[in-house]
């Protein structure tokens, strides 16, 4: 049977309609073993090497919570402003799949570990708005099912169970979002806080950031939302919001002819850049709910949570506008350094070792972002140390190097990932600022050049340009420009 076509509506009718979106994450929490066993969750092992018996659901087996997941579920719900429950339940959601062994997910339900949290939000055209986050609870990964890539695989499935018991949180915002831009920006902001907390490594690439997707659009003007639809199996945010955008057509055509929006979870493919239905939302009772038997209510007393709050890293706010007071970046130079822990270290480290902040703040933006882009590179794999770069740096500062030798001799670095200093050494890229070397060679070319000189004599100062062009030829571009354009003033002054 074919499926049915799916109508999408046009932009000038999509205007008519508000659109609500709320977003369910899951982090993958960063620690050394599962969230109630000792294995290990590491990415990239082979199969079912990461098990045992709590894992397995064997019979008996009793799960254990684990301090450091509990410890880094705060850190992240603290980076997201959220009040921590000092009181918190694990729950049982029973579910039948075959990545699930034991037929139900360990989670939180009602009495979750921390709730009323914020995110402020900034979008491209520097709208900022606050998204609230209703909850972050704790729960256990399940594993993965491969339904190809094996010679038997039109008939069998397998199970990989690494990823089962991997410690989640799992952050539920308000329906507060009204744009895929703006849950764009909700996702980003989430990233990096969670990053900068130390929590979550976030690297979408191993699954460790997941996220669901609720969208659902009503007529402008109406009080009270639409039905949604929950999209899941989006591994990216610009898939995120290809889902999103998907959805406002396809819902608003429905909701035009005069339709109605059935509450359903359903898949986005990656390839086509459509959502299609997977099932019929469940509710909560569907999933049988009720407090895990096998585990006491997770207490969180003052003294723990005061040393988790005093241990936790600068986050993103606060790093940006201390990178303003401190380094006199510009706000906009600030947000860009911040993207990333790994950019905003590397800043700091160079920027106090240059002392010139502003110089690395354009040197960071500039040449090696384009360099690692190019060789698509993060800045933790940069060739370029901080400590590399802030040298070259201090050689430009010094006229040792001309700013065109010294984008050469980064060029150099990046290649080769040499030091400056040795590179200029080997090379003879050395800028030449001695007057008597440059004299020398003024004289030459002045000489040579009477027709000019008597132009530039005349008045047509303009022709400057070319002396400076000539020095620059006979020194390989290695003539300090300023002290040429100096020197060559007083020499054709006559
Ligand atoms: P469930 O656990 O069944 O998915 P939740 O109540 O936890 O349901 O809500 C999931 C997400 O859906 C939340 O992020 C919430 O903000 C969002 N949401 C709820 N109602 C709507 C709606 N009408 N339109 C868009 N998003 C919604
Ligand atoms: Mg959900």
């Amino acid at each position: 049977m074919l499926a049915p076509e799916v109508i999408l509506a046009d932009p000038e009718t999509i205007a008519k309609y508000e659109v609500v979106i709320g977003l369910e994450v899951h982090v993958q929490l960063k620690t050394a073993t599962k969230i109630f066993s000792p294995s290990s969750h590491e990415f990239g092992n082979d199969p079912n090497t990461q098990t045992d018996p709590v894992v397995l659901g064997l019979p008996g087996a009793l799960p254990v919570l684990n301090r450091a997941a509990v410890e880094q579920g705060i850190r992240a719900s603290l980076a997201i402003n959220c009040k921590i429950n000092r009181k918190s339940v694990f729950a049982r959601k029973n579910y039948f799949y075959p990545d699930l062994p034991k037929g139900y997910q360990i989670s939180q339900f009602d009495e979750p570990l921390a709730e009323h949290g914020w995110v402020d939000i900034e979008l491209e055209d520097g709208t900022a708005k606050r998204i609230g986050v209703t909850r972050l609870h704790l729960e256990e990964d399940a594993g993965k099912n491969t339904h190809d890539g094996y010679r038997d695989s039109d008939q069998y499935s397998y199970v990989d169970l690494n990823r089962a018991g991997a410690p989640l949180a799992e952050i539920v915002s308000e329906p507060d979002m009204r744009s895929s831009d703006e849950a764009f920006a909700y996702l980003t902001a989430i990233k990096q806080l969670v990053q900068f907390s130390g929590a979550s490594d976030c690297d979408m690439e191993k699954g460790q950031l997941r996220c669901d997707v609720n969208v659902s659009v009503r007529p402008k003007g109406q009080q009270e939302f639409g039905t949604r639809a929950e999209v899941k199996n989006v591994n990216s945010f610009r898939f995120a919001k290809a889902a999103i955008e998907y959805e406002i057509a396809r819902q608003v055509a429905i909701v035009e002819d005069g339709g109605k929006i059935v509450q359903e979870t359903r898949l986005f493919n990656n390839t086509t850049g459509e959502t299609t239905s997977m099932r019929s939302k469940e509710e909560a009772h569907d999933y049988r709910y009720f407090p895990e038997p096998d585990l006491p209510p997770l207490i969180v007393d003052d003294k723990w949570l005061g040393e988790i709050r005093d241990s936790m890293p600068e986050l993103p706010p606060a790093k940006r506008q201390r990178f303003i007071d401190e380094y006199g970046v510009s706000e906009y130079d600030a947000r860009v350094l911040i993207a990333s822990k790994e950019t905003s270290d590397y800043f700091e480290t160079a920027a106090k070792l240059s002392g010139d902040p502003k110089m690395v703040a354009n040197w960071v933006q500039g040449e090696l972002t384009g360099a690692l882009n190019t060789a698509e590179k993060s800045v933790a794999e940069s060739p370029i140390s901080a400590e590399g770069l802030a040298e070259l740096l201090k050689l430009l500062a010094d006229g040792t190097l001309s700013s065109k030798l010294a984008k050469d001799v980064f060029g150099k670095m990046f290649a080769s990932g040499k030091p400056a200093a040795e590179i200029i050494e080997s090379e003879g890229l050395k800028q030449i600022s001695d007057t008597g070397e440059l004299e020398k060679i003024i004289d030459g070319i002045i000489a040579a050049n009477p027709g000019q000189v008597e132009t530039y004599r005349g008045g047509k100062t303009g022709i400057l340009a070319f002396f400076v062009g000539q020095v620059m030829k006979a020194t390989r571009g290695q003539a300090n420009p300023k002290a040429v354009n100096e020197l060559l003033v007083k020499k054709l002054a006559g």
